[in-house]
């Protein structure tokens, strides 16, 4: 099929080389996009059927995009950009959500149902790859991961059909959908089950960069014992230029408009000597989320290590602490457990139930980072967290077979590739991690 034929057909907007525009779209895209022949805008699902069809008569390598925040989605064949299927629809509290809307204006579009639904922190992140990969924000300790709230998805198999998935239609790869990324097709619709929010206590609290250690302490007994309505977030940032000098700050949110609940809840963080201000305000769950602006100046790189950490031992503190030293780089360290660690285990793809803390640091520079410069420190850090314990890959800026074996048990990846055998034998859904058939 050409892409003359193609155009004729249900896809929606197709642009070649040979099209004006073509090349100031890819652009716009950055570098993720990498260098793709064919760019498909559809406009429903039979669209992307009709797409995933063509790039498979055609031998072209496909590259899936939603809201475009992972370094995957590049392609030299057919780059797939979904941004336009963005509708969200509200029947009660299901939701049915494109996989192009971003968190943003999910929960701008339910605050005037009183609706909302577990996602990240940050309102450009895309629905798509945030839900599939897990999804881990503000809601997690009360509502559990994004892709908890999913009741089921329409999708496009390899096989270039649109299909219903849900616990009772092909359970088996319902279950595959919540955890496994990208890797068994591509999603046209997600149905969600809201929760009734009326607002929440939100904020930041500011502390003293010397005292991260028993900073880290309290965040680690949260995540422990506090009720399900508080999740936390400790971000430490390095001295970046005289006008960013060093900083220490926990950022909260409490699932209710009660202050006196949150207040009480975050009495031990409060009581630490090293506290310096706090702004906690009562506020809709739309301004909670955030817009991180790129830092001016020349573009930069990241290096990164991320960790579930389920038994959070003094060791294990001090190691965060000397890995935050050695990067020279920022240390984001999340309250989990709560309403998400009560989910069994073997009912989704995702691993990771039994963490206490998902902690992540990340190195920034000017230009490339050699990855020699780093492999000692990604080596000091898995050394120090140990070897065995998992990897959130959502918060993966790369990807190889090792990250895969990192981020899943060998059962639940065995699980997942029997699911890819039958759904994706030829591994025409490989722009991820990639769960090989
Ligand atoms: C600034 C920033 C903040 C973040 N904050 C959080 C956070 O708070 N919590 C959290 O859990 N994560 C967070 N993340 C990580 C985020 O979850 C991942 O980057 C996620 O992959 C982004 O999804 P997307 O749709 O925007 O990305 P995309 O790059 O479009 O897609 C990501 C992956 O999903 C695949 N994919 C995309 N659309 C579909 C589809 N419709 N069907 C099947 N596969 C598809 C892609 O091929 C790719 O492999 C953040 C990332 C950034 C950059």
């Amino acid at each position: 099929m050409t892409a003359a034929e193609l155009r004729s057909g249900p896809t929606g907007s197709v642009l070649t080389h040979a099209d004006e525009g073509f090349a100031e779209a890819i652009a716009g895209y950055g570098p993720a996009a990498g260098s793709p022949r064919l760019l498909v805008r559809p406009a429903d699902a039979e669209g992307v059927a009709s797409a995933v069809r063509h790039a498979i008569a055609e031998g072209l390598r496909l590259g899936v995009r939603s809201g475009g925040h992972s370094a995957f989605t590049g392609t030299d064949g057919l780059l797939l950009d979904l941004r336009g299927l963005a509708g969200i629809e509200v029947a009660g509290d299901l939701v049915c959500i494109g996989p192009g809307a971003l968190w943003g204006e999910v929960a701008a579009a339910l605050a005037p149902h009183a609706l909302a639904l577990s996602s990240g922190d940050t309102r450009s992140v895309g629905v798509a790859g945030l839900t599939l990969g897990g999804g881990v924000g503000w809601m997690v300790r009360a509502w559990g991961l994004a892709l908890d709230a999913l009741v089921g998805v329409q999708l496009v198999t390899a096989a270039g059909e649109v299909l219903e998935v849900d616990a009772d239609r092909e359970p088996e790869l319902f279950w595959a959908l919540r955890g496994g990324g990208g890797n068994l097709g591509v999603v046209t619709r997600f149905d969600f089950r809201a929760h009734r929010l009326e607002g929440v206590v939100h904020g930041a609290i500011d502390l003293d960069p010397a005292g991260l250690r028993d900073a880290l302490g309290v965040l680690a007994d949260l995540a422990r014992t506090a009720p399900d309505e508080l999740t936390a977030t400790l971000l430490a940032t390095p001295a970046m230029g005289p006008e960013m000098p060093e900083s220490l700050r926990v950022t909260t949110v409490w699932a209710g408009t009660d202050p006196v609940a949150a207040r009480a809840a975050l009495a031990p963080l409060l009581a630490l000597d090293s506290v310096r201000a706090e702004s906690l305000t009562v506020g809709a769950y739309a301004d909670a989320l955030e817009d991180p602006h790129p830092p001016e100046g020349p573009p930069m790189s990241m290096a990164e290590e991320n960790a579930l950490l389920t038994d959070v031992s003094s060791d294990a503190l001090d190691a965060l602490v000397g890995a935050h030293e050695a990067f020279a780089g920022m240390l984001f360290c999340r309250t989990l457990g709560g309403a998400a660690s009560r989910i069994p285990a073997e009912a989704t793809a995702w691993a990771g139930r039994d963490a206490v803390l998902l902690a992540m640091v990340a190195a920034f520079r000017p230009g490339e980072i050699p990855e020699e410069e780093f492999a000692p420190l990604r080596a000091q850090w898995r050394r120090a967290l140990g070897d065995a314990g998992l990897v959130y890959g959502n918060f993966r800026t790369r990807t190889d077979a090792d990250t895969v074996t990192r981020m899943y048990p060998p059962a639940t990846l065995e699980r997942l590739r029997a699911v890819k055998r039958k759904w994706d034998p030829a591994n025409v859904f490989a722009g991820n991690h990639n769960v090989v058939p």
